[in-house]
């Protein structure tokens, strides 16, 4: 008998990280998309609609998707009544809006019952709200019952995922410190894809034959978000790691997707041989690759031994765009090691990465 798929809403569904949540659950095995909202521009119209001339991705969507009625993401009260009707389980939120604005919104849908698992920055310093990579942290998710206690929400709560920027260089770092080489000190020059701004995005003009070295707020979240993630839960709220203290250089570059980060790292303590980091990162598996969820690439790290690479378009859509590819790895002349990663920004560091959370609060129990 085929297995009854969890009804899923996407706020910002028209949009660039979207679109991307309603290709990749085209055909996904536990979630389905039935609920679909975005801003009072797009409000009212069928999804196909919606998106028509402004459809980015080569894969279309699932044809009842198109049919969809587009709701207005700011009227909580259209998601609670498709939530009532079996069509939206939980949402989740791909919002470009402000970050005050994104936080109350986000906030009304999980008071209201509906649990949130979201894109946006505006919740990754919220103290009792986990930033999750699934194969890093997935005890995070303990703080869900104290967040729901806290606040006095039944069924809802909030779940975010970190910036995209950072997913390159995470798991190469968390698989180090699990063997027992932790970083102290890293240096880590991003070149970020174009998709990463949202569509329009950066003006053509600015990137055709150029650099921009400046993200907004970018640098300031590359060097934040891994303390929180590398944290721990004391007290109903998050602790942040000390270390590895970390410098990062944000660079916007004429790349449609994938970010690549440059890293020279300095370890705490012992320091590995190339070889033997190599096999660390061969072997690192996270309880997405032991429970096999759907969305988790079989091996998250993957190192390449060629001197030219990992190069976005040729690398950046290993194992469904869910792998970290590598590679460069050199000692350093100042730190200790330096390599290059590479990651898609809107698979992996978007709406892969939030489905993969998803399906960890699934297996967790928290999402049903
Ligand atoms: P985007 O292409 O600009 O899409 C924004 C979405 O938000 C659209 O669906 C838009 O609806 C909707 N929206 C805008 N203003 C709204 C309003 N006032 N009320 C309700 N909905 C509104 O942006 P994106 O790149 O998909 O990014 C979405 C979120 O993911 C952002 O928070 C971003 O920081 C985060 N993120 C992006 C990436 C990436 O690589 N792009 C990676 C990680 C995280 P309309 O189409 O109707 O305007």
């Amino acid at each position: 008998m085929a297995q009854v798929k969890i009804p899923v809403g996407i706020l910002g569904a028209t949009g660039m990280v979207g679109q991307q949540y309603i290709s990749l659950l085209n055909d996904h095995p536990w979630f389905e998309v039935r609920y679909a909202a975005a801003s009072p521009r797009s409000a009212g119209k069928k999804y196909e609609d919606a998106v028509a001339g402004r459809w980015h991705l080569a894969k279309t969507y699932a044809p009842h998707v198109g049919g969809i009625m587009v709701e207005d993401a700011n009227d909580v009260s259209r998601a609670v009544a498709a939530f009532k009707k079996g069509e939206c389980s939980f949402v989740f939120s791909a919002l470009e809006m402000g970050k005050d604005e994104t936080r109350a919104l986000e906030e009304q849908y999980a008071a209201a019952g509906i649990p949130v698992i979201s894109n946006a920055s505006a919740h990754r310093w919220t103290p009792d709200v986990p930033v999750l990579i699934a194969e890093i942290n997935p005890d995070h998710t303990d703080i869900i019952p104290m967040q729901k206690k806290a606040r006095g929400w039944d069924r809802g709560f909030i779940a975010v995922k970190p910036n995209c920027s950072i997913q390159s260089y995470m798991k190469p770092l968390h698989a180090l410190a699990q063997a027992g080489f932790p970083a102290q000190r890293l240096i880590v020059t991003t070149m970020q894809a174009v998709s990463g701004a949202g569509y329009p995005g950066v003006p053509s003009l600015d990137m055709i034959d150029n650099i921009v070295p400046y993200i907004g707020g970018e640098e300031e979240k590359s060097e934040k978000e891994p303390l929180k993630i590398f944290g721990s839960i004391d007290n109903g709220v998050f602790k942040d790691a000390q270390s590895p203290k970390i410098s990062a250089h944000c660079n916007r570059v004429p790349v449609t997707d994938g970010h690549s980060a440059c890293v020279s790292l300095e370890f705490a303590g012992k320091k590995p041989s190339l070889e033997e980091i190599k096999k660390i990162w061969a072997a690192y598996k996270g309880l997405p690759q032991e429970a096999d969820l759907p969305m988790a690439p079989k091996q998250p790290i993957i190192y390449r031994e060629e001197d030219n690479r990992p190069q976005p378009r040729k690398d950046r859509d290993t194992d469904k765009a869910m792998a970290v590819v590598i590679g460069r790895l050199r000692p350093c002349n100042v730190f200790d090691i330096r390599f290059t990663a590479l990651s898609h920004n809107t698979v992996r560091g978007a709406a892969g990465g939030g489905i993969l959370n998803a399906e960890l609060l699934k297996y967790k129990g928290y999402i049903n």
